[in-house]
């Protein structure tokens, strides 16, 4: 792979920029793999970088029933931050940001990793309480936090409302916390694995698969059979849709999450805000789009397009934050599928089929656990035993009743 450099930019700028490789190929599938992922989503890609690179299992294919990238991953508001209430996931979720903080360097792939700090505003006593309790609870599980009072709040995002409908009582800044380009992270991982062997397969859609005696054998795809030692699902809002087509069933619900940014403005936010008081959240690209969203969509739904009320709300949540921004123009507005869990916490690991691994119920925050989704997924699969930042993210949870409740936890969906 030719690593891209200052000097390497240099140099193709003197050839006409005729130099450069693609930067993945486009191989037809072969009959068999060790592994079989599907979805070519971030943590699809991820799983399969990290396979190669940390396991040396290579004879990987990444099937996606569309482009890389074009699912959630591709559509999400880039938010990463650890800020959570149960051990377990601040532990799973710091290692994650610990992954990005060398992801570009890693990667060889400039993902734009801005550590521009993560608010949350109390804007009631309840909300108060609730960020009192999550400052303690980040101090006690070893992940920095500052807790402001609004005059603080005020100096440092001079922007906000000076008379919101709901007050603003106070702060809780995670310095740590920003946003990263969502493709950049999708084709860098692409680049990485491609590079290592692994085939990456657009337009395949895996419709089933092939058990025997409770071991997975292979997948069927849009592009005829293949077989497979092992098969790892990483596709998301669809999850329960696999695995119905495997035989069983899981405790996900599927919603549509919208989003949306305005039309481009020069710098005038310099970190991403969410407010407690009406769940919305925004921050500002690079390009100077203004990127903000709320909570899911109140029914669940496979239409990736979401509805009107929910944006209504969300608009009206960050006018009453920001009056300045009223009069700016939407851009453009989408909504991805997302995988919930009644638990908020994701699903890593085994399924009740031999050779079938689950990766999934990553809700609205699963973009910023993508290193550390990939990357223990991939030990999973590679040593047939989860990881043990992820042992406790098993399937089993829902019949022992171990659930690590970050919704009531943390008073954040995901
Ligand atoms: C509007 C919105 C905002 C969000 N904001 C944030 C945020 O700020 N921070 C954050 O951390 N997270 C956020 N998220 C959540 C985050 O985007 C997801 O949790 C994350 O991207 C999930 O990654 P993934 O790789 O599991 O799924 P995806 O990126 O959705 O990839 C799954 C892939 O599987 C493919 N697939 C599905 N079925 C099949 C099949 N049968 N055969 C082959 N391929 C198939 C799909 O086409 C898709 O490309 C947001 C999500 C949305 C929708």
């Amino acid at each position: 792979m030719k690593r891209y450099s200052a000097l390497s930019l240099f140099r193709e700028g003197l050839n006409d920029q005729k130099g450069w490789q693609a930067a993945w190929r486009n191989p037809e599938p072969k009959s068999e793999y060790d592994v079989v992922i599907i979805g070519g989503g971030g943590h699809g890609l991820a799983t399969a970088y990290y396979l190669a690179k940390e396991h040396g299992i290579t004879n990987v294919a990444v099937l996606e029933k569309g482009w890389i990238g074009g699912g959630n991953t591709g559509r999400n508001t880039t938010v990463i931050r650890s800020n959570y209430f149960f051990r377990e996931s601040a532990e799973f979720y710091d290692f994650s940001v610990k992954l990005y903080e060398g992801l570009s360097q890693e990667l060889n792939y400039n993902i734009m990793f801005s550590q521009r700090g993560m608010w949350n505003i109390a804007q009631d006593r309840h909300g108060l309480e609730m960020l009192r309790r999550a400052a303690n609870a980040m101090g006690l599980n070893g992940v920095p936090a500052e807790f402001h009072n609004e005059t603080e709040v005020r100096r440092r995002i001079p922007l906000l409302n000076d008379t919101p409908r709901f007050p603003i009582l106070a702060g809780l800044l995670q310095s740590r916390g920003g946003t990263a380009r969502h493709d950049a992270v999708a084709w860098g991982y692409a680049r990485g694995a491609d590079d290592r062997g692994v085939d990456i397969i657009q337009n395949c859609e895996v419709t089933g698969f092939d058990i025997k005696n409770g071991q997975i054998r292979g997948v069927k795809t849009s592009k005829g059979k293949i077989k497979a030692r092992k098969v790892a699902l990483a596709v998301a809002g669809h999850t329960s849709v696999m695995a119905e087509k495997a035989g069983f069933r899981l405790p996900i619900i599927s919603y549509a999450l919208q989003a949306c940014v305005s039309e481009p403005v020069k710098p005038v936010l310099d970190t991403v805000i969410m407010a407690m008081g009406t769940g919305v959240y925004i921050s500002q690209s690079d390009k100077g789009e203004l990127v903000f969203g709320g909570g899911i969509d109140h029914y669940p739904s496979y239409a990736q397009r979401g509805n009107l009320p929910v944006m209504e709300h969300t608009a009206a949540g960050i006018v009453d934050l920001f009056p300045q921004f009223s009069r700016m123009r939407f851009l453009r507005q989408w909504a991805g599928i997302v995988d919930v869990m009644h638990d908020s916490t994701p699903v890593v690991g085994k399924s009740p089929i031999d050779g079938m691994y689950l990766n999934c119920g990553w809700g609205t925050g699963g973009f910023k656990a993508i290193p550390a989704g990939g990357f223990c997924f991939a030990h999973t699969i590679a040593q047939d035993e989860p990881h043990h930042l992820i042992a406790p993210f098993n399937l089993k949870r829902f019949e022992t009743g171990a659930l690590i409740d970050e919704a009531a936890g943390a008073g954040i969906a995901h």
